[in-house]
C-alpha cells in the first residue's frame, strides 16, 4: 500500500528511444531490455521512494503502438492502483501523445498521477535528454499537494521542461529535446530549479465515484486532411471505406473547407449514412469555429460537428473509444460535445 512515509512509484517500460541501444552493424537504434536503462540511472537509488518495473518483453519502438497495449497497460494500472502513489510510462516520442490520449480517456475518474515520458536520446548517450525525464517525471509521479493528495491526478506527458495534459499534446520536433507541445492549454507545471505548479489548471477527480478502467476501442475510423486540389475520389473512396464509423477532418484555418458542390455532397451522404465527421482544424493552435465563415458553415450543414480545440490525436483516439463502447450514434456525438478528460474547450465564445 501506499504510504505518506515513503511513495511508491511504478515504472513501466514500453520501448522507444529512451532505452535503445545501436546496432553496431547497422547503425540503427534498436530496442534494448530495461536492466541496461537502469544501469543508467543510478540516480534512482538516491529517490526516497519505493521504485518498481514491468516492463513490455519485447519493447517496442512507438510506431508499433496499438489499442492493444492501451489495454494492456489500463490492465496493469488497475491491477496495480492500489498498490502504487503514481505510475510513470516510459514510451517513444513518435506515438507518446496518441497514447497519453487514449489512457486519458480509459482511465475514467482517475485519483492518481500516470506521467509518460521518454527521450529523443538513448540513456546511453552523455547528452542523453533521458535522465532527466526520468527523474524528473518520478517526482511528478510521487508529489503530493498540502492535503496529501497526488498533485497531478491525470494522464500527463512530461518532457525537456513541461509538464503537460496528455490529451493536449502533439510531437512537434523530431530533433530537438524540446519536442512536445500542448497548443490550447497551458502547462501543468514548468520544471526548473523547483517544479512549479500550476495547481488551478489540474482537473481533480470525483471522490464520490470510483476509478473506471475501460478496455474497449474501435478502429474503424479515418483522419482525413485536405488540401487545395484534393480529388472528388480521393475523398469519396475515402468516405465508402467498407465498415466505416468516424472521420476526424482536418480542415483549414477556423474550420473550413472547400464550398466545390460534389465535396459537400459526399460529406452530407456520409453523415445521413451514419458516419460521424468530426471537424479540427490543420492549425496547430486555436479552434474550429463553423458558424465564422460561409465555408464553415456549409460543413455544419452537411452534419460535420466540431472537434473544438482538439488535437488530431485526441479526437481519433475519443472516436475510437466512444465507438469502442458501441453508443449511439447521438450519444457519440453528444459526447464528442463533451470535455471528458479536459481534452477540449468546448464552450469558446462566438466572434459573431
Ligand atoms: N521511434 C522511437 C519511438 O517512438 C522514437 C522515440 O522514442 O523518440 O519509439
Amino acid at each position: 500500500m501506499p504510504s505518506n512515509s515513503c511513495p511508491s512509484v511504478l515504472l513501466i517500460y514500453t520501448g522507444g528511444t529512451i532505452g535503445m541501444i545501436e546496432n553496431p552493424e547497422t547503425g540503427a537504434l534498436e530496442n534494448f531490455n530495461f536492466d541496461h536503462l537502469l544501469k543508467h540511472v543510478p540516480e534512482l537509488k538516491r529517490f526516497n521512494y519505493r521504485i518498481s518495473s514491468y516492463q513490455f518483453n519485447p519493447p517496442i519502438d512507438s510506431s508499433d503502438m496499438e489499442p492493444l497495449y492501451w489495454a494492456k497497460l489500463v490492465k496493469i494500472i488497475n491491477y496495480n492502483y492500489n498498490q502504487f502513489d503514481g505510475f510513470v510510462i516510459l514510451h517513444g516520442t513518435d506515438t507518446m501523445a496518441y497514447t497519453a490520449s487514449a489512457l486519458s480517456f480509459m482511465l475514467e475518474n482517475l485519483a492518481k498521477p500516470v506521467i509518460l515520458t521518454g527521450s529523443q536520446l538513448p540513456i546511453g548517450v552523455l547528452r542523453t535528454d533521458g535522465k532527466e525525464n526520468l527523474i524528473t517525471a518520478i517526482e511528478i509521479a510521487a508529489a503530493r499537494n498540502d492535503k496529501g493528495e497526488p498533485m497531478v491526478p491525470e494522464v500527463c506527458i512530461f518532457f525537456e521542461n513541461r509538464l503537460m495534459r496528455g490529451n493536449r499534446t502533439t510531437k512537434i520536433n523530431a530533433e530537438n529535446f524540446n519536442a512536445f507541445r500542448s497548443f490550447n492549454y497551458p502547462a501543468l507545471a514548468h520544471a526548473g530549479i523547483h517544479i512549479k505548479y500550476e495547481e488551478h489548471l489540474i482537473i481533480r477527480p470525483d471522490t464520490s465515484r470510483p476509478f473506471k478502467p475501460h478496455y474497449l476501442f474501435d478502429t474503424n475510423v479515418v483522419i482525413l486532411s485536405l488540401f487545395p486540389g484534393i480529388r472528388e475520389q480521393t475523398v469519396s473512396s475515402i468516405l465508402h471505406v467498407e465498415g466505416l464509423k468516424a472521420v476526424v477532418l482536418r480542415t483549414f484555418g477556423s474550420g473550413n473547407a472547400p464550398q466545390k458542390e460534389w465535396f459537400i455532397r459526399l460529406l452530407k451522404e456520409a453523415a445521413e449514412r451514419g458516419i460521424i465527421i468530426v471537424n479540427i482544424t490543420q492549425c496547430a493552435s486555436g479552434t474550429v469555429e463553423m458558424e465564422r465563415y460561409e465555408t464553415g458553415y456549409h460543413l455544419l450543414e452537411a452534419g460535420v460537428i466540431s472537434g473544438y480545440d482538439s488535437t488530431p490525436e485526441s479526437a481519433v483516439t475519443k472516436l475510437m473509444f466512444l465507438l469502442g463502447h458501441g453508443l449511439s450514434h447521438t450519444e457519440i456525438r453528444k459526447r464528442m460535445n463533451m470535455a471528458l478528460a479536459g481534452e477540449i474547450t468546448p464552450n469558446i465564445k462566438k466572434k459573431r
